[in-house]
């Protein structure tokens, strides 16, 4: 069980950077995932108090702070009128709505779990992490790191693009809410393709392919379920996944170009 004798409600990021730096902090988001786990601490420290609950439109970004929640994606109209409602299809599907209205973007964007359909969502868009301390970089390399425990920085927001891209999103689970056996999320932007897979059964990569020299849809797709490495677990072989990957890119692909979906 998740133990910490000491909670600490910042306020400012600052005091909870400082904080953090201790091996005895940790910061904490919706508390759901730690609190399953055997972690012992001395602090937790809550960034509740900051207002970095909140999802905010610009003209050409949104910015979705670290404690907002995954139902806040869920029902955000402008997110999902935007990316043509991924953020509604890609949380849907995990637990149930009391969880998500605890488990927040911070903690399943920093986490980088294998499973996760929010990084899945996410790396196919133009999207960047703000880091306290790091400052803003690209999701797709943030995502590539090793998660460390020296690793203390705190993640602040979330800044996805307003760059055009049409975006589509499906998950496979064995049971309805399980974690995914596959997460794909295809996106385009022009004749740029950008293809995310998660829970291969490891975290989400992205790649991008330009739609010149293939003859149609299902070859592209093949293309790019074939450049990601599978594995196997208790919830699907790798071969099973690889297969899984280039069809759902494939319908997502035939659904971003509104040709009719067919069921091979
Ligand atoms: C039973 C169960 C089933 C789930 N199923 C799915 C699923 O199918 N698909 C899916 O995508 N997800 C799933 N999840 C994961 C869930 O969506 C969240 O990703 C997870 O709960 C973490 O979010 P949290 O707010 O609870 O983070 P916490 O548990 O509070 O923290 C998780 C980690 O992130 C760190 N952290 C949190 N916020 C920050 C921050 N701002 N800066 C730096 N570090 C931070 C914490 O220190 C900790 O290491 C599941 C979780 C559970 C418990």
């Amino acid at each position: 069980m998740f133990r910490a004798e000491d909670y600490v409600k910042v306020d400012s990021l600052a005091e909870a950077y400082e904080l953090c730096q201790k091996r005895s902090s940790l910061v904490v988001g919706g508390n759901v995932w730690l609190k399953m786990t055997g972690v012992t601490k001395r602090t937790i420290v809550d960034l509740s108090g900051l207002g970095l609950d909140k999802i905010e439109e610009t003209g050409d970004e949104f910015r979705i702070g670290c404690m907002c929640t995954l139902r806040q994606l869920e029902i955000h109209q402008g997110l999902n009128q935007y990316f043509g409602g991924i953020f509604k299809e890609c949380t849907r599907h995990i637990v149930g709505v009391q969880m998500r209205n605890c488990a927040t973007v911070g903690g399943s964007i920093f986490a980088r779990f294998g499973f996760s359909d929010i990084l899945t969502c996410m790396m196919a868009l133009d999207t960047y992490v703000e880091l306290y301390h790091g400052g803003i970089m690209p999701l797709a390399e943030f995502a590539k790191r090793p998660v460390r425990r020296d690793d203390r920085d705190i993640l602040v927001r979330i800044i996805i693009k307003k760059d055009g891209r049409k975006a589509a999103y499906a998950t496979q689970r064995n049971t309805k809410t399980d974690f995914p056996v596959i997460a794909c999320c295809v996106s385009r932007g022009g004749n740029v393709w950008y293809v995310s897979v998660g829970a291969r059964p490891s975290r989400a990569q992205v790649v991008k392919i330009t739609d010149d020299g293939f003859d149609s849809l299902a070859e592209m797709a093949r293309e790019a379920a074939d450049s990601f490495s599978y594995g196997t677990n208790t919830r699907g072989s790798s071969g099973y996944r690889r297969q899984l990957t280039a069809v759902y890119t494939r319908r997502l692909m035939e659904r971003l170009t509104g040709r009719s979906v067919n069921r091979g």
